[in-house]
């Protein structure tokens, strides 16, 4: 996989700040080390074999929510539609929120344990820490993300 290096600012990356590593999380290039939570990255490529792409991010409405509750339910949103699999604004659809662990192999490990089980199909919360989304393409995941962000957004305020 392609995935920041540790360290870079997410807003002004360049080629050089994309490295490749295996899906151990082991960088390629010796020298370089990947982001902080590549494990994670690597749980998502493994347990969902159409994945393409996965972005992280740390918004203020993604924060508040995963502070509030396990979860955080989504309903009646046209932008729903973006999703994998959902075609009305008519559905509930529940992203699940998980404990911060500065042992990202050890979070990895829930977070998988819970996908086993079904959950998380649409990304998922780290609590007071952000938001795992993806999709088939870079495209996709981040069309996705855009649309879970506006979403938690509208939720934060109308809470
Ligand atoms: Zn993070």
């Amino acid at each position: 996989m392609a995935i920041t290096a540790s360290g870079c600012h997410k807003g002004e990356l360049v080629e050089a700040d994309i490295l490749r590593a295996d899906l151990e999380g082991r960088s390629l290039d010796p020298k370089r080390k990947s982001s902080y939570e590549t494990l994670l990255h690597c749980q998502v490529y493994k347990r969902v074999p159409e994945c393409g792409a996965i972005f992280h991010t740390h918004s203020v409405a993604n924060t508040v929510l995963s502070r509030r509750g396990d979860k955080v339910n989504l309903a009646g949103y046209e932008l729903l539609k973006v999703l994998e699999g959902i075609t009305t604004h008519d559905v509930t659809v529940t992203i699940p929120v998980f404990d911060n662990d500065q042992d990202i192999a050890r979070l990895a490990g829930t977070v998988d344990a819970a996908m086993r089980q079904g959950a998380a199909r649409h990304g998922y919360l780290i609590r007071g820490h952000g938001l795992y989304a993806w999709g088939p393409t870079l495209a996709s995941a981040r069309h996705r993300v855009e649309a879970l962000e506006f979403m938690f957004e509208c939720e934060m305020r109308s809470a």
